[in-house]
């Protein structure tokens, strides 16, 4: 008999879950809370872990079409001096993919329409979680789901994760970042370059997304509230790019997002019939800029162990047993990777440490 899965949540975790879970023949309904999908966020950087994910479930071609593919990630001073040029050309043939850079719509509209608009319940706002023989959701709109495994894909304040495991400890250090949008044919940037500025008093990055759209991220030393702030504090980076960007930048476009992670990693991330995936199962600060990235890989374990084991509660104890140890490293050092102040490694090596961390913690799996 068929199986079926439920997801709550349409985020890249649960899209794409929804994608793999019914490629492997599972009958799959992703339920979200909002009445349409997810586009805050502007950008994101798909690094070759997550494109290569993307490519399994076979959307590298829809992939290719709404995305940038990234050249060099250049790291220059707040002053506008070079401190490091990564040249990542032959990404694809290291790699299998190369560097990023995606508006977040596109890559949401990609997935829903490989999932499938049927299998997409929108406005339906997971309340509570009961599990026995099967696992039964129940909604705010007073209907009920029934199926034989969740997966908890709604992020950070996951409704799923306190249901099953309780209520878990943020991080409360204050952070803050800030996102804009603009377009590559206002300003006189390298198309095809992804860049960071670092200064002493905060952090600017930006990349193309896609389609002549480019996005920035920013975090600006004791600015947390007001956006007026932030421009004002990053047009005075005189000899940079950074003013052009944000004078072309629409002021509507701009928005701050709070930072967390947890104090404490879950120790466990599945119980009985239910498992998380993406941000509900490891928030992490987007200093490797691996959150997206690692949903993906979750979703791609989380089908391995599904396609290779009948036993739903069994699978699922794998799927944790493969990704908590691998995830760990990359919330660790998305982490220190944040903090902008500790510019030693950069300025030592010409070269941005976030390649190193990369190549070790994501594609070789250092512990
Ligand atoms: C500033 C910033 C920059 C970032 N940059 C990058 C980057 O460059 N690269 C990268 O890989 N990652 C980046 N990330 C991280 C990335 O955004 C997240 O890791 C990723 O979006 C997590 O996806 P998700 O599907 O797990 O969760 P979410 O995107 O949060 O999706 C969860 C979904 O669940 C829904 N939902 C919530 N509660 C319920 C409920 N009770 N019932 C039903 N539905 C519900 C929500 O509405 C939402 O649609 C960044 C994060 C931040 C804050």
């Amino acid at each position: 008999m068929t199986k079926r899965a439920l997801v709550c949540g349409a985020g890249i975790s649960g899209l794409s879950a929804g994608i793999c879970l019914s490629q492997l023949g599972w009958d799959v309904t992703v339920f979200e809370r909002d009445s349409e999908l997810r586009t805050a966020g502007a950008g994101l950087n798909l690094w070759p872990n997550g494109v290569r994910v993307l490519k399994t479930l076979g959307l590298g071609t829809q992939y290719a079409e709404i995305s940038s593919s990234l050249n060099y990630y250049r790291t220059f001073s707040s002053s506008g001096e070079v401190i490091a040029v990564d040249d990542l050309r032959n990404w694809e043939d290291r790699y299998g993919a190369s560097l990023s850079g995606v508006f977040r719509r596109d890559l949401s509209r990609i997935l829903a329409d490989a999932l499938g608009r049927d299998r997409l319940r929108l406005g339906r706002q997971v309340v509570s979680v009961e599990q026995g023989d099967s696992v039964v959701c129940r909604f705010a709109n007073g209907e009920v789901a029934e199926g034989d495994l969740l997966v908890g894909a709604d992020g950070i304040n996951s409704i799923v994760r306190d249901c099953v495991f309780g209520y878990h400890t943020f991080s409360s250090d204050g952070l803050v970042r800030w996102r804009g949008l603009f377009d590559l044919a206002d300003v006189d940037v390298d198309p095809l370059s992804e860049a960071e500025v670092w200064g002493q008093d905060g952090h600017f990055g930006y990349l193309p997304i896609g389609h002549g759209r480019a996005y920035w991220f920013a975090a600006a030393d004791g600015i947390t509230q007001d956006t007026n702030a932030v421009v004002a504090h990053f047009s005075d980076w005189k000899g940079s790019p950074v003013p052009d960007l944000i004078a072309a930048t629409d002021p509507a476009s701009i928005i701050r997002s709070d930072l967390h992670d947890f104090v404490r990693p879950l120790p466990h991330w599945s119980k009985g019939r239910v498992t998380l995936a993406g941000d509900a199962a490891h928030p992490m600060l987007p200093g490797m800029a691996q959150g997206a990235n690692q949903a993906l890989e979750d979703i791609q374990a989380l089908g391995t162990v599904l396609d290779s084991c009948s036993d739903v509660e069994a699978a699922l104890q794998v799927y944790e047993q493969v990704r908590i140890p691998l995830v760990a490293p990359i919330v660790q050092y998305s982490r220190s990777l944040f903090d902008f102040e500790d510019q030693s490694e950069l300025t030592s090596g010409h070269r941005n440490p976030l390649f190193d961390r990369y190549d070790r913690f994501v594609e070789r799996r250092e512990p």
